[in-house]
């Protein structure tokens, strides 16, 4: 049975554990090192990637995060998770884990107000398109050559991206209730 991790030191990780739990997964809430040990993937949710990264910081997270995500750990950050897992952000802070072969820029669509929700194409899911739900979110500026776009809009914004082991939203599967992201990020957990 694989086990799933959900960084649950801020934002919205029990929306993540739900989700997981409907699919039958066992999850894990990861709050210190030690909850990384035995686990087969790790999400990282929604939430504010500047207090993330300070309690990741805090509770010695940040290191043993990186090693597990560099050695091969499967690993989707939604929204502020795909902030942290940037290898470069616009903005000075916070400082990202530095995982993927992204350049993030915060708040991109505005502030809290602007916030809102359409359907969108990824056309690596079946069933049509998936109702996603953008919260101060973040814009991918640019991404590497072995960074795939599983989502973009006709302007040319992509929405979602995978660079092998590692995926990363800039919106919020966790807040509907369809769960074929989750089953995707499943799915990738199971055949590494
Ligand atoms: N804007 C937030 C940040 O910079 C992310 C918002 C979200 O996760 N919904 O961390």
């Amino acid at each position: 049975m694989r086990k799933i991790g959900v960084l649950a030191v801020q934002g919205d990780f029990a929306e993540h554990i739900q989700a997981l739990s409907k699919l039958e997964v066992e999850t894990e809430e990861v709050r210190l090192p030690e909850h990384l040990s035995d686990l087969d993937g790790l999400i990282i949710p929604g939430g504010e990637s500047t207090s993330q990264s300070r309690l990741m910081e805090i509770y010695g997270l940040t290191t043993p995060v990186i090693e597990s995500v560099g050695n091969g750990m499967p690993v989707w950050g939604t929204c502020a998770g795909m902030i942290l897992l940037a290898g470069k952000l616009v903005e000075p802070h916070p400082v990202p884990l530095g995982l993927m072969d992204t350049k993030i820029q915060r708040n991109a669509y505005g502030r809290q107000v602007d916030s809102f929700e359409t359907d969108v194409s990824v056309p690596c899911l079946s069933g049509g398109d998936f109702r996603a739900i953008f919260i101060r979110a973040p814009k991918v500026v640019s991404v590497g050559s072995g960074v795939e776009a599983l989502s973009w809009s006709s302007d040319g914004d992509i929405f979602a991206v995978r660079e092998g082991h590692m995926l990363a939203t800039s919106f919020h599967p966790e807040l509907t209730n369809d769960l074929r992201f989750h089953e995707y990020f499943v799915d990738m957990v199971n055949s590494s």
